[in-house]
């Protein structure tokens, strides 16, 4: 490869961790080198994640939005229908695109790439197998394991991406299946099973616990699930999958009540597990400078995202927090300043989270179970986007925010939104805890009129005081 001189830091993997830590070492002055061993850059969310699921969700919305609701706007269509492989490729060129826009970066930043799987050798070296054919040494001052995730095996229930597949194959399935059941209510599940919901699939979603999304607001969580139900899909909760066997064209799945308890079965055209995901380790020679696992098959770091060994640092995935790319990225960013001499740092209690469904669920910070559990002394305030005059105009008025906020300091401890663009609203919260804001502080900023971000404010009024509109 052509420098062959030492890099400043060689990253391993080229997700969103890997590729942002990469761009932001380069632009700090660093010689950086990117290996990446899947042929495109961008990870797990770009390729077989977040941007080709939201744009399966985006085109599932339209056309679920023009066959429910497009009547009560008074917009009216001749025959509805959708194209299923229209709607894969629109899926395929956002993912290409925005690939090769990295690698545009990369060269704008002078950043090396190197496309193949690399393994650590010693604590300076990194042996890359090419993809092209052969390998070659990377001499490293830093090495930065970016190395991400994949999905958790289902004990019973093997995976052919075909009718039973994980939430890769449920990206570009044959078509719309008749009926479908999802393995695990988490937000990969839900999201992808409401884009086959909206569809025209029957969804089932089979969760082991007694809820959906464990890390959710209780309160929350119930008015979520009420929402999907009403949109159609099922659920078996408390229940546990035993094993999927493909018989022809369907799928028949042994089940039976998490408490034990009577087995049954049943049988649907496709499944989907999606039970969790887990670090990608595999190859990567951790073994050759002691770096040991913990139980979770997560390398453990310090707040310097330094592994045991201090020319080796991890971020994203891959290690302990959430496992989410905006985390991945920002993890990226301060290990590489960590590397440039600078300060760095992550704050994990203000990471953001979205369910891309409809009506979104974006959060910050502590739910109100947590709040409890930790012993604060706390309170809330909510409001319904039902009370929104925006909400209202356009006729989106399904969820709430609620906010959680210190009882005396009125800090802010943690926010939920269940609505309309929840994902796009949740920063001004993120943007509040960071500056270590009080309830009272978006309450009296002005919002622009008429927006759901009135919510947010008429939210924060009524943990303060009382809100106008209710
Ligand atoms: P990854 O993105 O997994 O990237 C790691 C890369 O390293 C991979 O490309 C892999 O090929 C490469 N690699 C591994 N080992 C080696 C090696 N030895 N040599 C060379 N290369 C190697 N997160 C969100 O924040 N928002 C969402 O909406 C969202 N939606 C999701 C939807 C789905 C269906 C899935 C599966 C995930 C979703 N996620 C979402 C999670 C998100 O994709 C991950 O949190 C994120 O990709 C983690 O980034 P990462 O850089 O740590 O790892």
């Amino acid at each position: 490869y052509a420098t062959g001189e030492q890099q400043d830091v060689v990253v391993i993997g080229g997700g969103p961790g890997g590729y942002v830590a990469a761009i932001k070492g380069a632009q700090l002055g660093l010689k950086v080198t990117c290996v990446e061993g899947r042929g495109s850059l961008g990870g797990t969310c770009l390729n077989v994640g977040c941007i080709p699921s939201k744009a399966l969700l985006n085109s599932s919305h339209m056309y679920y939005e023009a066959d429910k609701h497009f009547k009560a706007y008074g917009v009216t269509v001749g025959s509805l229908g959708y194209d299923w492989a229209q709607m894969q490729k629109q899926k395929d060129d956002a993912v290409s695109g925005l690939t090769k826009g990295i690698e545009g970066l990369f060269k704008k930043n002078k950043v090396e790439y190197v496309k193949g799987w690399g393994t650590i050798k010693g604590p300076n070296e990194v042996e890359v197998s090419l993809l092209d054919g052969g390998s070659t040494t990377l001499s490293a001052k830093n090495i930065l394991i970016a190395t991400g995730s994949e999905v958790t095996p289902l004990k019973g229930v093997p995976v052919d991406e075909e009718r039973i597949v994980s939430s890769t194959g449920a990206l570009s399935l044959y078509g719309v299946p008749k009926t479908m059941v999802v393995i695990g209510g988490g937000y990969i599940g839900l999201e992808m099973g409401s884009v086959y919901q909206r569809l025209g699939a029957q969804v089932t979603v089979v969760e082991f616990a007694d809820h959906i999304v464990p890390t959710m607001d209780g309160e929350i969580r119930k008015a979520f699930q009420r929402s999907l139900t009403k949109q159609g899909m099922k659920f078996k909760l408390g229940t546990k999958v035993n094993s999927a066997t493909r018989k022809g064209d369907s799928v028949v799945l042994e089940v039976e009540p998490a408490k034990g308890g009577d087995k049954s079965t049943m049988e649907v055209d496709v499944v989907l597990v999606s039970a969790g995901r887990r670090p990608y380790l595999t190859g990567l020679g951790l073994d050759s400078v002691g770096i040991t696992p913990n139980k979770r098959g997560q390398i453990e770091v310090d707040s310097h995202f330094r592994t045991s060994v201090p020319s080796i640092y991890a971020i994203g995935d891959c290690i302990p927090g959430p496992m989410l790319a905006h985390k991945a990225e920002e993890d990226g960013v301060a290990a590489v300043e960590i590397m440039a001499g600078k300060a760095g740092h992550v704050n994990y209690n203000t990471v953001p989270s979205i369910v891309y469904t409809h009506p979104e669920v974006a959060s910050v910070g502590l739910t109100e179970e947590e709040a409890k559990a930790q012993g604060l002394d706390y309170k809330t305030g909510k409001f319904a986007f039902m009370a929104n005059s925006r909400a209202r105009a356009v006729q989106d008025t399904e969820g709430m925010v609620k906010f959680i906020s210190d009882k005396k300091t009125d800090k802010i401890l943690g926010a939920w939104i269940m609505g309309p663009n929840a994902g796009e609203l949740i920063p001004e919260c993120v943007l509040a805890m960071e500056y270590g804001a009080c309830t009272e502080d978006i309450a009296r900023a002005c919002h622009g009129h008429p927006t759901l971000s009135e919510a947010i404010k008429e939210a924060a009024m009524a943990t303060v005081d009382k809100p106008i509109h209710s």
